[in-house]
């Protein structure tokens, strides 16, 4: 037995068991509510409790504090309900079903886009569908069962015949990532869940675009773009792409190709520690780029992904020039709860 969660917004109910979270509640019943990281900590499926009550679960301060508390926000990714509750929470409508599955794949193609940066294809086996939107991602599970996000930087379509396309940072002290650097080989074994999240492309046609990606949060961005370009050509977007040094930014020559293809797009990389003379281009921190360029966002569907930092950086200094939030969209790459 559980308990009833209605959300006021569209009239719809489900249920919630006891231990469950009102997320994973949701996604059960199909109910997508707009959500990131599942930890805790980038606050994008915060919702509002208009009655009942719900135990808060764990979270980071930063991500829901005490006075948004207090005006009676909560976390969905880690509340869950004590009784039959009543939620005001967006919905995120997608015209396909998504199913989330706990998959096996094998490595297939491994290329080394930069000095830390492994781009990792996984093949299914035949029998099994896996889909997704665009710029969704997946969680690795470990060995010893903890988890690990990645975004997917393909489409459906090619990943079913190159495999599944994940851009992955080496972080030295990890867990994981160092062993996709020094030991991962074509064939392994590997099990993974998904897709998670609600980073997709939804905007109008007609609507300008800025797409802003800080390191591998090319990899959702590169999915996002191209789903975009397949809907509509003539879409007006301007991407910024942050980078350490000129080779992080391990797909520029795919972004240069874009640039001969789609008239409408706009492309500014944005080097915070340059070290190379003949660098033309931006340098400094990319969201200070991005705010140089525009005087106001108001007119614009905004997407992020990449570091934490870079997406707070992000939404803190465009929300000041008029972005609308609810027209702000992103993926924080925050890292795991430490087992
Ligand atoms: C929704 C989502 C999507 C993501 N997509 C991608 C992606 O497409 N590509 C990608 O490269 N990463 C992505 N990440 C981040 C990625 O999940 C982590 O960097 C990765 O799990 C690190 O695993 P690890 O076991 O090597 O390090 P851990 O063992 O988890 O971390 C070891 C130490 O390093 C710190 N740390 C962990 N990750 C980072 C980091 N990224 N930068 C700096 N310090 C870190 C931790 O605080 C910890 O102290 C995503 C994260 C989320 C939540």
């Amino acid at each position: 037995m559980g308990f009833s969660v209605t959300n006021q917004r569209n009239g719809s109910q489900f249920i919630a068991d006891k231990k469950e979270t009102i997320l994973d509640a949701a996604l059960r019943d199909n109910r997508i509510y707009p959500y990131g990281c599942r930890n805790g900590v980038c606050g994008a499926c915060k919702c509002s409790l208009l009655s009942g009550t719900v135990d808060y679960g764990e979270y980071e301060d930063f991500a829901l504090s005490d006075e948004e508390k207090r005006e009676g926000k909560f976390l969905a990714c880690q509340a869950t309900a004590l009784e039959d509750i009543v939620i005001d929470a967006d919905e995120v409508m997608v015209g396909q079903s998504i199913q989330i599955k706990m998959l096996p794949c094998r490595v297939g193609k491994i290329e080394r886009l930069a000095d830390d940066v492994i781009c990792l294809f996984l093949m299914l086996p035949k029998t099994q569908e896996f889909n997704f939107i665009p710029g969704q991602y997946i969680d690795i599970i470990l060995k010893d069962g903890q988890r690990r996000s990645f975004s997917i930087g393909n489409l459906p379509e090619d990943a079913k015949t190159e495999g599944i396309e994940l851009h992955i940072r080496l972080v030295p002290d990890g867990h994981f990532t160092p062993r996709v650097f020094e030991s991962i080989k074509q064939r392994d074994l590997m099990r993974f869940e998904g897709p998670f999240g609600t980073y997709f492309f939804q905007s109008e046609p007609t609507k300008p675009v800025i797409m802003i990606a800080g390191g591998t949060g090319f990899s959702p961005i590169k999915g996002l773009f191209e789903q975009a370009m397949n809907e509509n050509p003539n879409q007006s977007i301007h991407l910024f792409w942050g980078a350490r040094d000129q080779e992080d930014l391990y797909m520029g020559q795919l972004v240069e190709k874009w640039l001969k293809k789609y008239p409408n797009l706009k492309y500014t990389p944005v080097l915070s520690e340059n070290n190379t003379e003949n660098w033309i281009g931006a340098t400094g921190w990319v969201h200070d780029a991005v705010c140089e360029e525009y005087e106001s966002f108001e007119e614009f569907d905004v997407y992020a992904s990449g570091p934490p930092i870079m997406v707070n950086s992000v939404r803190d200094s465009l929300s000041k020039k008029n972005m609308h939030i609810e027209r702000f969209f992103f993926d924080s790459f925050d890292f795991a709860p430490q087992n």
